[in-house]
């Protein structure tokens, strides 16, 4: 049978420049781990595709801004090796720091498959025009969402709240689960940084921060001694389990269609 993920995220780094206070991420609160490495890279993408036929979007992200990382560009040349297992390449920046020329190469060797989204946070407007007339020139495509004054994208960010247990009952957690975005429109935002692979940021971030408990059943770690075949089993069961241990300590407002529950983007702290 084959198995594809829509979505697959390296978090290549996990600082920021910036320090927004609704950080899904928790950046600005928690000490970054060190950069991911090409050889890493390589390591992750390499058991990866060893255990999953195809990837649609291939995601080089945070945990932070990945285009503080210093070697980019080369990462995405790693990424493009596995070229035929993937629809499309998409990279995230904050806007807010601008493309070193061995990046901009990249994304134009490679800008046939490339999305790129910038999120505008009006917080240096002259910095956001650089990156973005900088990215254009590259061919590749652009989606830009707006986070400041009226009509932000989504209606601006959601909260997940705090780590604390909630105590839902099953029924509860799994009707969290089902109608969180990440369930409901995305299939799975799987995500890793060090090989474990999660469902959401919420529990890859939660457990490698130590903010809730290390629950093995919720991750598949692709660098573990475990054959081909029970990744792929596991891969399968964490998407029909119904829940994970991390919807207990989530609002589960990710997706929320009511927007009294949206929040003013990128606020700095
Ligand atoms: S730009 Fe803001 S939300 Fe994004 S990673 Fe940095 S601190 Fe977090
Ligand atoms: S932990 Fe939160 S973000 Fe992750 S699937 Fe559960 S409700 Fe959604």
């Amino acid at each position: 049978m084959n198995l594809t993920l829509g979505k697959f995220t390296l978090i290549v780094v996990t600082r920021c420049n910036l320090r927004c206070k609704l950080c899904c991420e928790y950046t600005p609160q928690h000490k970054p781990f060190p950069d991911m490495t090409i050889d890493e890279c390589r390591r992750i993408l390499a058991a990866l595709f060893d255990s999953v036929d195809y990837v649609t979007t291939t995601h080089l992200s945070g945990g932070g801004e990945p285009f503080l990382h210093p070697q980019l560009a080369e990462l995405i040349d790693v990424v493009f090796e596995y070229n035929d297992k993937f629809d499309k390449c998409m990279l995230f920046t904050n806007s807010a720091v601008k493309p070193s020329q061995a990046l901009l190469d990249a994304i134009t060797r490679h800008s046939d498959k490339t999305i790129i989204q910038l999120s505008r946070y009006g917080i240096n407007p002259e910095r956001e025009l650089e990156v973005l007339t900088a990215l254009e020139a590259t061919g590749a495509s652009l989606k830009v969402e707006k986070y400041y004054g009226d009509n932000q994208s989504f209606g601006g960010w959601v909260n997940f709240g705090d780590w604390q247990e909630r105590n839902r009952s099953t029924p509860e957690l799994a009707d969290v689960f089902a109608n969180c975005a990440v369930t409901r429109d995305m299939r799975g935002n799987w995500r890793t940084r060090d090989g474990k692979t999660h469902w959401c940021s919420r529990s890859q971030r939660g457990m490698e921060l130590g903010l809730i408990p290390d629950c093995s059943a919720d991750y598949v770690d692709l660098l573990d001694d475990t054959s081909r075949d029970e990744k792929r089993f596991k891969f399968a069961n964490i998407a029909a389990r119904g829940f994970l241990s991390a919807c207990d300590h989530c609002s589960g407002n990710q997706g929320t269609d009511d927007y009294g529950l949206r929040y003013q983007a990128a606020e700095q702290l």
